[in-house]
């Protein structure tokens, strides 16, 4: 293996990003070297570079697929050539109430991939063994990374929802996690109310196809009071439009990972550990339909430049392997 790596990094605020050479990071005793394959863009890695100058330099990117190609002594759960998933949170302090109820989020020494620690825009990464999943086989690497954040704060949202009780439940904003977290819920026998743009009928037609009971668009609203909605569309006019779906007893939960924008819903943290797994276990029996676009790591600015415009329907990915 050569010495040293390529990596995409924010150097100063409000700057392009910078393509550089540096040396392949070892891992510390609980650590794992990842070799990156393929890296989700987020809306958070636009506002790093301005929010997180103390910082800086920093590789950005919380959405990792890659391979285990080393470990550190005291490592014993991978083996080389693992395919994992890594996420936002990268380390906690292990020791903590919260991290004891395993609930690592809200640990209070918590450091998030990207941005206390070196994320994925770069052929390889370090990240504590504890924070690395094995990804379900069915998926592949670039279709499982842009599901490293929506998905599984809308997981996280739904284990809240359904711990409430809630049977009915409306998913708000479409696109390619919205899919497979309404296919999901259909195959736990959960009733799905699929709110989507009005304009977006293709949307509309696969939420039916992938088990919605009902599917609709703005401004029309589902024909059942719900009993929870989740919002992925990243636009508080989501949140107050799913509030007039509620029952009396109804919350709804904002997934995006967003600075909190929304009053009237619930506050959606990442999901702890044990949820990570079930729900890697529980995609074992859902594909995904739609095709994210791809680019190199060297066009990592151009990717992340284009988000905005691309919205939540069309998953961008850095496909960091080989190129
Ligand atoms: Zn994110
Ligand atoms: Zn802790």
């Amino acid at each position: 293996m050569s010495e040293t790596m390529r990596a995409m990094i924010w150097q100063q605020p409000g700057e392009p990003l910078q393509l550089q050479e540096l040396p392949i990071p070892r891992p510390g005793d609980d650590e794992v070297l990842v070799e990156v394959s393929a890296c989700g863009l987020c809306a958070t890695d636009t506002r790093l570079a301005p929010d997180n100058a103390e910082g800086l330099p920093r590789i950005p990117g919380h959405q990792i697929v890659g391979r285990v190609v080393d470990a550190g002594d005291a490592v014993d759960i991978f083996a080389e050539g693992d395919r994992v998933g890594v996420s936002g949170p990268a380390r906690s302090c292990g020791h903590c109430a919260a991290c004891r109820a395993d609930q690592q989020p809200y640990c209070a020494e918590l450091r998030r991939t990207g941005e206390q620690v070196d994320g994925g825009f770069a052929h390889f990464m370090l990240v504590d063994h504890r924070f690395a999943f094995l990804v379900p086989p069915t998926f592949a690497d670039i279709e499982m990374a842009p599901l490293l954040c929506p998905l599984l704060r809308a997981y996280s949202a739904l284990e809240q929802a359904t711990a409430a009780g809630a049977r009915r439940i409306g998913v708000y904003g479409g696109g390619y996690a919205a899919q497979v977290l309404v296919e999901l819920m259909h195959k736990r026998g959960l009733e799905v109310y699929a709110c989507l743009a009005g304009d977006d009928f293709e949307g509309q037609t696969m939420a039916r196809q992938l088990g919605a009971e009902w599917a609709g668009g703005q401004p029309d609203a589902p024909p059942q009071r719900l009993d929870a909605g989740l919002v992925l569309a990243s636009e508080a006019a989501w949140v107050a439009q799913a509030r007039t779906h509620l029952g009396p007893a109804g919350n709804v939960f904002c997934t995006s990972c967003s600075p909190s924008w929304a009053p009237g819903s619930q506050r959606v943290a990442d999901p702890p550990r044990s949820q990570i797994r079930s729900l890697f276990t529980e995609l074992a029996g859902v594909r995904v339909r739609s095709k994210p676009r791809t680019y190199g790591l060297p066009e990592a600015d151009a990717a992340l430049a284009a988000l905005p415009f691309a919205g939540s329907s069309e998953p961008l990915v850095l496909c960091v392997a080989g190129r």
